[in-house]
């Protein structure tokens, strides 16, 4: 699967707003798009208006970018999102939100969902008691997510954890931080996505 292996902050400059792809530097003045937020390149400053494709396209990749999934595993999502009951749009990021390796970060064992994907793949973490290592699993009501005993001494994760009193926690998981474990109390609803995205133009996109 291509990854995109270059600066991640390009990519907020890109999109034009925060994208909080890494973590504590994210909230530091040494933010990329706080220092130059304008979109890179040699013409970024001088780049003109998006026509209507221009502007559905850069939601669809701001989305994507926001949680790290690639072009056909969004595409996927987005069909699956479009044969699920209720509206498209809303199926789609709830889906995204219920990724394993986002649970991870909003529950704070992890600084980002790049770090929390990474730590999901290196078998940090276990789901109702068992290893789960696949970072795109959709997590269901009542899902338990625990880091590892061995885990638990990983000082990045500690530390995360104390960091995400900045960042809060949606409705839909509650965290026992002394026992370092999650649980999937509900499901995300559109209030719960916080970040400016307008997913109609994502859903005009594919319906072309
Ligand atoms: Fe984006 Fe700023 Fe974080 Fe870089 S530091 S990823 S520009 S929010």
């Amino acid at each position: 699967m291509a990854r995109y292996r270059g600066s991640v902050c390009r990519l907020c400059r890109r999109e034009n707003m925060k994208l909080f792809l890494k973590g504590d530097r994210c909230y530091s003045d040494k933010c990329g798009f706080d220092r130059r937020g304008y979109p890179p390149g040699q013409h970024g400053q001088r780049r003109g208006k998006h026509s209507d494709y221009g502007v559905q396209l850069r939601e669809k990749q701001k989305v994507r970018r926001i949680y790290g999934v690639s072009e056909k595993q969004f595409s996927l999502m987005f069909d699956k999102a479009d044969r699920q009951k209720g509206i498209t749009g809303t199926n789609l990021l709830a889906n995204l939100e219920r990724r394993l390796d986002n649970v991870v970060y909003r529950l704070g064992f992890a600084n980002s969902r790049t770090q929390g994907r990474h730590f999901v793949k290196h078998n940090h973490f276990l789901v109702n008691g068992k290893k789960l290592n696949i970072p795109s699993y959709c997590v269901k009501k009542d899902d338990v997510i625990e880091v590892r005993d061995k885990s638990k001494k990983v000082q990045i994760i500690a530390d995360s954890l104390n960091a995400v009193v900045r960042r809060g926690m949606p409705q839909w998981i509650s965290l026992d931080k002394e026992k370092m474990k999650g649980i999937i109390s509900g499901l995300p609803v559109r209030e719960d996505i916080q970040m400016p995205i307008q997913e109609q133009l994502i859903v005009e996109l594919y319906s072309k």
